[in-house]
């Protein structure tokens, strides 16, 4: 049985979602919360603007290489496990 904690902290998760991505020059993982293309996008604009962006896109934002063609990792194990689900 799922208690009424669990419940909230499913609904909690599934709002904010963390995405990692991996450096493509030097393998180093950054995670931030939410779809990490549109916040570091604001990010940006953010910091252009002189307004300090959110910590967590800090380490993104002031890496020593281009993050922009970075891609998530891993796949979400649910996705995983769904694939397999059609596959068999
Ligand atoms: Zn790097």
């Amino acid at each position: 049985m799922v208690s009424d904690h669990d419940r909230r902290l499913g609904r909690l998760e599934q709002r904010s979602p963390v995405t990692t991505i991996v450096c493509p020059e030097c393998g180093e993982k950054f995670t931030a919360k939410g779809d990490l293309a549109v916040r570091l996008i604001v990010a940006e604009w953010e910091r252009a603007s002189g307004v300090e962006p959110s910590s967590d896109l800090l380490a993104i934002l002031d890496h020593e290489h281009d993050l922009s063609g970075a891609v998530p990792d891993p796949i979400p194990h649910r996705n995983i496990e769904d694939w397999n689900r059609l596959d068999g």
